[in-house]
């Protein structure tokens, strides 16, 4: 029995936010209850393929999971359970925007979800307004009040630092407002301005105010020492988790675990192979029961990027990697492999080893662009 990860894609928002280039849109009621019909045709289309394996983790993602009417979502875990083998106690996340929390989705969180992850962005109403967020801080506060009241117990707040226009005494106040909050887990993101977006069109006509690189540093610097200090140990580059709460869904990614994507344009990673699903909706509805009809760019991972990808995700976290577990699964030793490598750079300060353990320094975090080029190998 090998153990999976499922993470289904529900791309619909109520509107566009100004930084977003991920694969979401508006859609009509009719148009929800249409894809949900395909999801659990798509589901049910694995049945067959699931068997033999166990799943510990399902991570709702978005798009906004929240905007899904609460019978559609009931009739997707049916097929859920009905096709995969969900352990108990297997980590349940749903995204969920802070402008759609209602009695309804509430209801159905309480039955199927033991991890909500509240996109709060930030805890001041102008940057939100900046982003194109559909709530305000008051959402957020009131949203975090009804889960905790509904008995969700593992939450995690979405935050975003260099929002246009934001100083570091801004992102410290959402900092402290977000901790007052008392989450579990709580994920730091930088903003970045990525091509079709509302951000990129200001940022070629002159008109968009990005914090500087200063500015930028205070900030990060910000992150580590407000979130430690309250108790968040920082386990991956962007993410901080009281004890016992990492997001075990994305340490799979990190650790290049198995995971089957659903959804529209959803991605896997599934016994060496890697893939995504068509990004086209007319067609996902059509032929979203045959796998083999949605299925795009799909690619046989050779040992070479598999280890490149090991050492890119496995770099990102602070327990960072341990060389028994790198030579069980890719062959290799990781200092026979990057021995020189390895040493020039725990001579630069920018990664640190202790025992057979290797992990990026707090100044290797900070220029990690240029430390983990150094892992392509030729
Ligand atoms: S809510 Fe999330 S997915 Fe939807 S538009 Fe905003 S950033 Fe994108």
């Amino acid at each position: 029995m090998s153990d999976i990860g499922l993470y289904l894609h529900f791309p619909f928002c109520v509107r566009k936010c100004a930084y977003c280039d991920f694969l979401s849109f508006p859609a009509t009621e009719e148009v929800k209850r249409i894809y949900a019909a395909a999801l659990i045709r798509e589901i049910r289309g694995y049945a067959r393929a699931a068997k033999g394996h166990t799943v510990s983790t399902v991570f709702l993602g978005g798009g906004t999971p929240s905007i899904m009417p609460a019978r559609q979502m009931k009739a997707i875990f049916q097929a859920l359970y009905d096709s995969f083998e969900i352990l108990p106690g297997a980590e349940i996340t749903m995204e969920m925007n802070p402008g759609t929390v209602n009695e309804s989705n509430l209801t159905f969180v309480f039955d199927h979800v033991n991890r909500v992850s509240l996109g709060a962005q930030s805890g001041n109403d102008a940057e939100l307004l900046a982003l194109g967020r559909i709530h305000t801080r008051r959402d957020v506060e009131r949203s975090v009040q009804l889960l905790k009241d509904s008995g969700v117990k593992n939450l995690n707040l979405d935050l975003m630092l260099g929002i246009p226009g934001q100083t570091a005494e801004e992102w410290r106040s959402t900092l402290r407002w977000a901790i007052d909050l008392k989450p579990e887990h709580i994920s730091a993101y930088s903003l970045q301005v990525e091509d079709g977006t509302e951000f990129r069109r200001l940022q070629k006509a002159g008109k968009l105010h990005l914090p500087d690189e200063d500015t930028e540093r205070e900030m990060a610097a910000l992150t580590v020492e407000m979130l430690e200090g309250s108790g968040y140990r920082q386990y991956e580059f962007s993410n901080y988790a009281k004890e016992g709460f990492l997001c075990r869904h994305n340490v799979r990614y990190w650790k290049r675990g198995d995971y089957l994507g659903l959804g529209l344009g959803a991605s896997s990673l599934f016994e060496g192979s890697r893939w995504h699903n068509t990004r086209n909706l007319e067609h996902y509805f059509e032929h979203s029961s045959d796998p083999g009809q949605i299925v795009r760019e799909m690619e046989q991972l050779d040992r070479r990027t598999e280890i490149e990808e090991a050492m890119f995700l496995g770099l990102r976290m602070s327990e960072g990697i341990e060389d028994a577990e790198f030579e069980a699964r890719y062959g290799l030793s990781v200092f026979s492999l990057y021995g020189e490598i390895i040493e020039r750079q725990i001579a630069e300060g920018v990664l640190l080893r202790e025992g057979n353990r290797i992990f990026l320094s707090p100044r290797g975090i900070e220029v990690s662009n240029v430390v983990l080029a150094d892992y392509l190998l030729d």
